[in-house]
């Protein structure tokens, strides 16, 4: 049946689907793609993405399963069971975490394992609160469940952190979870251990889930600290989805493979969601995935010390330009500057800096709303020190003629 012929009193797509937006950083990263295919000399710092390729004994693993013909789906659903055994010995190793491997889901991405929780846990009007600056895809997943975010909005003031006082403010009795994300896209913040057992007593008042998002967890430096909540505070570990992957620490973005782990009645419901979505994961991935996970890790502390010193340059560079001020990231690896002193007639907004700097510097950047602060744009510097360079004097040149 075309739309034309269906029945006109009936809208014919979703309200949920309609109500959101296309990710924004996937769609900016699609049009630097396409401008850069037209042929533009473009510096992109958009995609969250590390620009070095997958470690050599993790694409070895992918060729050596094909090879062996493990090419078929991967039974459970869930994940095969070394993969899920390996996860659950590096929580334990890494994260002093005790999980078995039925607690644990291997989905396409980090970013499937959120949904598929929000799938399990948001009927219609549920509240999920979520700090701004956050990550583009929570507000929205939730959304496409009928959910309510409940956006609690932060400031370089408090280190881009919710304060313990605002997040109980925030719960209603329609809360189901808290959103946190540290090390945090885009701001590059790191809740501390204190930090995080302020809210995890909060958290458990309230009997609350959570969705710690933890993808970044290996990109953050001296002397930041990785913590889970998990870890934190029991109380809070037994109602908290883990969620992490190999996008980021293994330069995997392409291969698709996330987790989650957490209390085994909502991993059983998860498991249930992706087996009704996307069966598993690809298996050649997941071949790739024990190995990433049980190989050396010299390539992690590699990119980790290259992310480092990119940061420092890039944070030097926009702090250095008139009307810009950027905090030092302490993980991920993003510069997150304030500009909002910048704008006036010639460019009002973060949208309409981002443009100018796409067509007077010709690069790109994301602008901050997209994150939930028109303060700011994003700068990814998974990117060459030459293509920092070359894009601060851009973009320092392009600022002085405004
Ligand atoms: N969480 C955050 C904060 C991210 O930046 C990303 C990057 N896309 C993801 C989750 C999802 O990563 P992936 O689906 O590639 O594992
Ligand atoms: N996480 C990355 C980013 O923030 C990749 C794109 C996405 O999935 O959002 O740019």
């Amino acid at each position: 049946m075309s739309i034309q012929t269906m029945n006109k009193t009936v809208p014919p797509f979703s309200n949920r689907v309609l109500n959101v937006d296309e990710s924004l950083t996937v769609a900016t990263f699609a049009r630097m793609g396409e401008l850069k295919r037209r042929g533009a000399d473009l510096i992109s710092l958009v995609a969250g993405e590390p620009d070095f390729d997958t470690p050599g004994n993790v694409k070895d693993a992918a060729i050596q399963a094909i090879a062996k013909g493990c090419t078929k789906y991967t039974a459970p659903a869930s994940g095969l069971p070394e993969l899920r055994q390996a996860i659950a010995q590096k929580l334990k190793r890494e994260n002093n975490l005790d999980y078995e491997p039925s607690q644990i889901v291997v989905t396409c991405g980090a970013k499937q394992v959120i949904f598929d929780a929000v799938v399990a846990l948001i009927n219609p009007g549920d509240e999920a609160i979520i700090s701004a600056p956050y990550w583009v895809s929570y507000a929205d997943q939730v959304r496409l469940m009928g959910g309510r975010p409940v956006i609690l909005k932060t400031s370089e003031e408090t280190g881009f952190r919710m304060t313990p006082r605002a997040l109980a403010d925030a719960i209603t009795p329609r809360t189901k979870f808290i959103l946190l994300n540290s090390p945090c896209n885009p701001t590059g913040e790191v809740y501390t251990h204190d930090a995080l057992g302020a809210l995890a007593d909060v958290i458990a008042d309230a009997g609350i889930f959570v969705i710690s998002d933890e993808i970044y967890e290996k990109i953050i430096y001296d002397p930041a600290e990785h913590h889970s909540i998990a870890a934190v505070h029991p109380g809070v570990g037994s109602r908290t989805l883990l969620v992490n992957g190999f996008s980021k620490a293994y330069a995997m973005t392409g291969w698709r493979v996330g987790y989650g782990a957490g209390p085994p009645e909502l991993m059983r419901l998860i498991a249930r969601v992706q087996s009704q979505e996307t069966t598993n994961t690809c298996t050649i991935s997941q071949y790739a995935a024990i190995e990433a996970l049980n190989g050396t890790q010299e390539s992690v502390e590699t990119m980790r010390n290259a992310f480092q010193v990119r940061r420092d340059l890039i944070v030097a560079r926009l702090n250095r330009m008139p009307g810009v001020t950027c905090r030092l990231p302490q993980g991920a690896f993003y510069a997150f500057p304030n500009v909002s002193d910048l704008y006036g007639d010639r460019v009002r907004n973060d949208v309409e800096l981002a443009n100018y700097l796409l067509e007077e510097a010709e690069t790109g950047c994301v602008p901050g709303s997209g994150f939930g602060s028109g303060d700011h744009l994003r700068f990814s510097y998974a990117a060459s020190l030459p293509m920092i360079r070359e894009a601060m004097d851009r973009i320092e040149d392009a600022l002085n003629r405004m």
